[in-house]
Protein backbone atom coordinates (compact mmCIF):
# COMPACT_ATOMS: atom_id res chain seq x y z
CA UNK A 1 0.00 0.00 0.00
CA UNK A 2 1.09 3.61 -0.79
CA UNK A 3 -1.22 5.50 0.52
CA UNK A 4 -3.10 5.81 4.24
CA UNK A 5 -4.91 3.63 6.15
CA UNK A 6 -7.26 4.63 8.58
CA UNK A 7 -8.74 2.65 11.32
CA UNK A 8 -11.70 2.97 13.75
CA UNK A 9 -9.99 -0.05 16.49
CA UNK A 10 -9.70 2.20 19.46
CA UNK A 11 -9.20 -0.69 21.40
CA UNK A 12 -6.17 -1.96 19.11
CA UNK A 13 -2.83 -1.06 20.86
CA UNK A 14 -0.92 0.14 17.33
CA UNK A 15 -4.42 2.94 16.97
CA UNK A 16 -3.18 6.55 17.46
CA UNK A 17 -6.27 9.42 17.09
CA UNK A 18 -8.06 7.02 14.16
CA UNK A 19 -4.52 6.19 12.69
CA UNK A 20 -1.96 2.94 12.61
CA UNK A 21 0.65 2.87 14.42
CA UNK A 22 2.16 -0.60 13.27
CA UNK A 23 5.16 -0.73 10.91
CA UNK A 24 3.23 -3.80 8.91
CA UNK A 25 -0.28 -5.46 9.44
CA UNK A 26 -1.69 -8.54 8.11
CA UNK A 27 -5.27 -8.71 6.85
CA UNK A 28 -7.25 -11.86 6.74
CA UNK A 29 -10.04 -13.32 4.75
CA UNK A 30 -8.90 -15.79 2.54
CA UNK A 31 -12.15 -17.04 1.22
CA UNK A 32 -13.83 -13.32 1.94
CA UNK A 33 -16.44 -12.15 -0.61
CA UNK A 34 -16.81 -9.06 0.88
CA UNK A 35 -15.55 -6.66 3.54
CA UNK A 36 -16.89 -8.81 6.31
CA UNK A 37 -14.90 -11.85 5.72
CA UNK A 38 -11.63 -9.85 6.35
CA UNK A 39 -10.32 -9.63 9.45
CA UNK A 40 -7.24 -7.16 10.78
CA UNK A 41 -4.90 -10.26 12.51
CA UNK A 42 -2.50 -7.91 13.77
CA UNK A 43 -5.27 -6.34 16.36
CA UNK A 44 -3.62 -6.35 19.83
CA UNK A 45 -6.30 -5.55 22.42
CA UNK A 46 -4.81 -1.89 24.43
CA UNK A 47 -2.74 -2.52 27.44
CA UNK A 48 1.11 -2.98 29.13
CA UNK A 49 1.07 -6.61 28.06
CA UNK A 50 0.50 -6.09 24.54
CA UNK A 51 2.49 -2.72 24.23
CA UNK A 52 5.35 -4.51 25.35
CA UNK A 53 5.11 -7.58 23.29
CA UNK A 54 4.35 -5.48 20.08
CA UNK A 55 7.08 -3.65 20.75
CA UNK A 56 9.09 -4.52 17.72
CA UNK A 57 6.23 -3.39 15.70
CA UNK A 58 5.66 0.24 16.75
CA UNK A 59 6.43 2.91 14.33
CA UNK A 60 8.45 5.07 16.31
CA UNK A 61 9.69 7.48 14.11
CA UNK A 62 6.07 7.58 12.19
CA UNK A 63 4.40 8.13 15.59
CA UNK A 64 6.85 11.33 15.83
CA UNK A 65 6.47 12.24 12.55
CA UNK A 66 2.69 12.58 12.99
CA UNK A 67 2.62 14.26 16.30
CA UNK A 68 4.48 17.45 14.61
CA UNK A 69 2.91 17.22 11.57
CA UNK A 70 -0.99 17.00 11.99
CA UNK A 71 -1.84 18.47 9.15
CA UNK A 72 -2.11 14.98 7.04
CA UNK A 73 -1.10 11.36 7.35
CA UNK A 74 1.90 10.65 7.76
CA UNK A 75 1.99 7.39 9.30
CA UNK A 76 0.72 3.93 8.01
CA UNK A 77 1.80 0.66 7.91
CA UNK A 78 2.85 -1.73 5.11
CA UNK A 79 -0.30 -3.80 4.65
CA UNK A 80 -0.14 -7.98 3.51
CA UNK A 81 -3.80 -9.02 2.93
CA UNK A 82 -4.94 -12.54 2.11
CA UNK A 83 -7.80 -11.24 0.78
CA UNK A 84 -7.22 -12.99 -2.52
CA UNK A 85 -10.75 -11.85 -3.77
CA UNK A 86 -10.42 -8.14 -3.31
CA UNK A 87 -9.42 -6.07 -6.31
CA UNK A 88 -6.70 -4.45 -4.83
CA UNK A 89 -4.63 -7.80 -3.45
CA UNK A 90 -1.63 -8.01 -5.53
CA UNK A 91 0.37 -11.21 -4.63
CA UNK A 92 -1.26 -10.92 -0.97
CA UNK A 93 0.11 -7.09 -0.90
CA UNK A 94 -2.34 -4.26 -0.82
CA UNK A 95 -2.22 -1.94 -3.54
CA UNK A 96 -5.23 0.52 -2.53
CA UNK A 97 -4.16 4.20 -1.74
CA UNK A 98 -6.53 4.71 0.82
CA UNK A 99 -7.37 1.80 3.19
CA UNK A 100 -10.15 1.99 6.43
CA UNK A 101 -10.20 -0.79 8.95
CA UNK A 102 -13.46 -0.90 11.14
CA UNK A 103 -13.97 -2.16 14.44
CA UNK A 104 -14.93 0.36 16.92
CA UNK A 105 -16.30 -1.90 19.15
CA UNK A 106 -13.52 -5.33 18.87
CA UNK A 107 -11.63 -7.07 21.34
CA UNK A 108 -10.27 -9.30 19.02
CA UNK A 109 -9.43 -9.35 15.25
CA UNK A 110 -12.81 -11.23 15.00
CA UNK A 111 -14.19 -7.76 15.62
CA UNK A 112 -12.40 -5.99 12.99
CA UNK A 113 -12.81 -5.86 9.05
CA UNK A 114 -11.12 -4.23 5.88
CA UNK A 115 -13.98 -1.72 5.04
CA UNK A 116 -11.70 -1.13 1.87
CA UNK A 117 -13.05 -4.94 0.04
CA UNK A 118 -13.74 -4.47 -2.96
CA UNK A 119 -14.78 -7.83 -4.86
S1 LIG B 1 -8.29 -3.16 0.40
FE1 LIG B 1 -8.31 -5.32 -0.23
S2 LIG B 1 -6.14 -5.90 -0.48
FE2 LIG B 1 -6.22 -3.99 0.76
S3 LIG B 1 -6.23 -4.70 2.92
FE3 LIG B 1 -8.37 -4.39 2.30
S4 LIG B 1 -9.02 -6.46 1.62
FE4 LIG B 1 -6.76 -6.46 1.63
Amino acid sequence: MNGSLSCSAVNCVHNLSGLCSANKILVNGLSAQASTGTQCETFAEKGIKNALMHLTNMNIPGEIRQLFNNDGIHMYPEVACNAVRCRFNNDRKCEADRVLIMGAHANSSDGTYCETFTP
